[in-house]
């Protein structure tokens, strides 16, 4: 077994982590205070080829898989969880899911941009009263003959009032519950009817927006369905355990962050006598926290693995999103204790990283939806794919 990233593939990871150090670090304070998203990032994200994993050659990849996906957004979200969120709403959300139920038509026409990160992508399947519950979606598309007319809502939804394409998961024939559901491509921008509008009350992820978008009578254009009708919960299913991943991925950043801070401060600060990492409990807490960065790095390394060799991966894909993201609340938890009082000051990066981790025990299936899909797999109750 080699553990050992390849030459391109460290890389692929400094470039990411300079990126994150030079052109994300200075101004986060400001932008996190400001709420602000930066549509020239996500293009400088797009130039550097953060958004080409796991595609063909002939749609715009760059001969990375998901492996290269992970390094990256691990590196970004060490800097900010908010800005790994775009290698979900680019790359492994909308790109590589018309990559493979798209026609040759829907992949040339939008793949492009998101890889370029000129076009603002997005996925929508939340809404007010279904979360967890996916096939519990009420939000539908009636076909009219020349077009889809759609009514309901989502929530929740990551780009909503940025996005110039994006999916969209909605029911088409209610009666058949989750075989009823279909997917679509939404440009926004170009639909009436359609009102987007941001959620301002979130913790944290402050430069990643997220919104509601409603839909009163919308039309969509009979060509915006992606695959057959019916195929939506097979669709969203298949890239949630694609964008799982990178929040996985996200996940680890955030828990490394954390780590680092809590040592940095543990060395410096000093109390009885001696730095505080001299004190025993102190230290327990760093191996705790240090421990589960670990695992979750050696779980979410080898889910990248298994998909880029085309293995299943579904389990080990859950495994790694539930133990990256607990080990980022954990270690951002106990980072913020570690820090004593400055933990709960915004002069301290430990009060953004709890809060911006809280968000990854919720997005891409909680912590208690992966635990009921390991279980089930490992229960033999579904298969694992
Ligand atoms: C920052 C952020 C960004 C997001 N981005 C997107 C996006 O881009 N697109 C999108 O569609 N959605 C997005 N979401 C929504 C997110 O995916 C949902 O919030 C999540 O799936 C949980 O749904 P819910 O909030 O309705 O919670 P619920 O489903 O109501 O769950 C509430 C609680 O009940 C538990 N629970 C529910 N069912 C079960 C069960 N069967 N067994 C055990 N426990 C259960 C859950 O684990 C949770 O603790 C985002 C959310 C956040 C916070």
């Amino acid at each position: 077994m080699n553990f050992d990233l390849t030459d391109e593939q460290k890389l692929v990871q400094e470039t990411a982590r300079e990126f994150a150090l030079n052109d994300i670090a200075p101004t986060l304070v400001e932008e996190e205070r400001n709420h602000e998203f930066r549509l020239d990032r996500v293009r400088r994200m797009g130039d550097l080829g953060f958004f080409s994993c796991a595609l063909p050659e002939s749609l715009g990849g760059a001969g990375f898989g998901f492996l290269e996906s992970v390094l990256m957004a691990e590196q970004v979200a060490r800097v900010s969880a908010s800005w790994r969120l775009p290698f979900n709403m680019q790359n492994l959300g909308p790109a590589l899911t018309v990559a493979k139920f798209g026609t040759p038509e829907q992949q040339e026409r939008f793949i492009p941009g998101w890889v370029a990160g000129t076009q603002i992508g997005f996925f929508g399947m939340t809404e007010p009263e279904s979360g967890s519950d996916v096939a519990g979606m009420t939000t539908v598309a009636r076909d009219r003959g020349d077009y889809w007319e759609l009514q309901g809502s989502k929530i929740w939804v990551s780009n909503a009032t940025q996005g110039d394409a994006g999916l969209l998961y909605v029911m088409t024939d209610p009666e058949r519950k989750h075989r009823g559901m279909s997917a679509f491509i939404l440009e926004p921008k170009k639909v009436d009817d359609l009102v987007a509008t941001d959620i301002e009350t979130k913790l944290g992820l402050h430069c990643a927006p997220t919104g509601e978008m409603a839909f009163h009578g919308a039309k969509l254009p009979k060509d915006a369905l992606l695959g057959e009708p019916g195929d939506g919960f097979r669709i969203c299913m298949w890239q949630l355990n694609n964008t799982r991943l990178g929040c996985a991925a996200g996940a680890l950043g955030v828990a490394g962050a954390a780590l680092d801070a809590a040592v940095g401060y543990a060395n410096e600060r000093t109390q009885f006598g001696k730095p505080i990492s001299q004190h025993q409990m102190v230290q327990a807490q760093i191996a705790e926290m240090a421990l589960e960065h670990e695992s979750a790095r050696m779980l979410v390394y080898r889910a990248a693995w298994l998909k880029d060799n085309g293995r299943p991966n579904q389990y080990e894909t859950s495994l790694a999103k539930l133990q990256a993201s607990e080990a980022a609340v954990h270690a951002a938890n106990e980072c913020m204790k570690i820090h004593g009082s400055y933990g709960y000051s915004t002069e301290y990066p430990a009060e953004r990283l709890y809060r911006d981790a809280k968000s990854l025990q919720v997005v891409e299936g909680t912590s208690n939806i992966q635990k009921l899909i390991i279980s089930g797999i490992a229960c033999g109750h579904a298969p694992n794919r």
